[in-house]
């Protein structure tokens, strides 16, 4: 069977052109919508990651801010920060970089991100709200994994989908998207006791892991549709999804690659939030 590759490029471009037109008109009804990176970490992925979602932003007129609070902030020093950037008018959307600083968990921060800012739903209430159908922003990554497949034309609705993963930033969040397009899904972690049991009947397999070449062609149905989240950094800096894809080519009916599958989705809707809190602001 051949596999077709679910590449993001093209619906980025899409998402881009429509952010791009929206970010001109705020700009030319008072200023640009603006975007707060706060950093607390030299990770090299996390200072890349940093500088292109800088370069996005600059292409789509998005006022975009790094707020490095250094690599030893404390959860008091960061939650501060979050706090005074919620309530500064000024600032339309604001990201939190991971990794923290060693002892700080997500959990103990992000709450202090107001949710109309919160452009990568981060923040408990942001999950609450997704769970719950309320407007909010669901995070980027989980949201570009519905997008690319729909984009696509691959069939959620009445579909059984196996997500891989459980973490608050994607397999839950994720969990929810794919409810709300009527997937009856079932979410697979460290502690499942047999995955390819779970993956295997699956018409579409989610990896959102961390783990290189986790999946491998043993643990999906010849057809399915697999959606790389992974991204893992070998010994040369290349970045690796959590898919096998030589092992998965030629029995899955679609992959999207790492990189240029999910990834670049992400950025573009990250960018469509900033935009889409500006107007909601103003
Ligand atoms: P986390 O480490 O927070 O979560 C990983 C999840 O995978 C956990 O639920 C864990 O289970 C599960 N897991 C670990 N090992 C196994 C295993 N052997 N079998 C089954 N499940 C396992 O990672 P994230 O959710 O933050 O990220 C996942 C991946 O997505 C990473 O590669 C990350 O880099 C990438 N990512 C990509 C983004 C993008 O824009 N493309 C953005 C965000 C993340 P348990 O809960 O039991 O520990």
């Amino acid at each position: 069977m051949d596999t077709t590759s679910l590449i993001g490029k093209e619906l980025a471009a899409n998402l881009n052109a429509d952010t791009k037109q929206r970010a001109a008109a705020l700009t030319e009804k008072g200023t640009a919508p603006r975007l707060a990176l706060v950093i607390a970490n030299d990770a090299p992925a996390s200072v890349w990651y940093v500088k292109s979602l800088n370069r996005a932003a600059e292409r789509l007129g998005i006022a975009c801010e790094n707020v490095d609070l250094g690599v030893d902030a404390t959860a008091e020093e960061i939650r501060a920060k979050l706090t005074e950037l919620s309530a500064d008018p000024a600032v339309d959307g604001i990201m939190l970089q991971t990794p923290l600083p060693k002892g700080v968990g997500l959990d103990d921060v992000s709450s202090a991100i107001v949710a109309a800012k919160d452009v990568d739903g981060v923040s408990p209430l942001s999950l609450g709200l997704l769970a719950s159908g309320l407007p909010g922003f669901p995070p980027a990554t989980s949201e570009a994994v519905v997008e690319l497949a729909k984009f696509h034309q691959v069939p959620l609705a009445g579909r059984l989908v196996t997500v891989v993963g459980r973490s608050n930033i994607v397999g839950k969040p994720l969990l929810q998207l794919l409810l709300a397009e009527n997937a009856t899904v079932t979410i697979a972690h460290s502690r499942t006791a047999d995955l390819a049991a779970v993956t295997t009947p699956a018409d579409v397999v989610v990896a959102a892991v961390g783990r290189a070449g986790l999946i491998t062609g043993d643990h999906i149905a010849e057809g399915a549709v697999v959606l790389d989240v992974g991204t893992n950094e070998d010994e040369n800096g290349n970045i690796t999804g959590d898919v096998n894809a030589e092992s998965v080519t030629g029995k899955a009916a679609a992959l999207s690659p790492v990189p240029g599958g999910i990834g670049p989705v992400t950025t573009a809707l990250l960018m469509r939030h900033v935009v889409q809190a500006a107007e909601a602001a103003r």
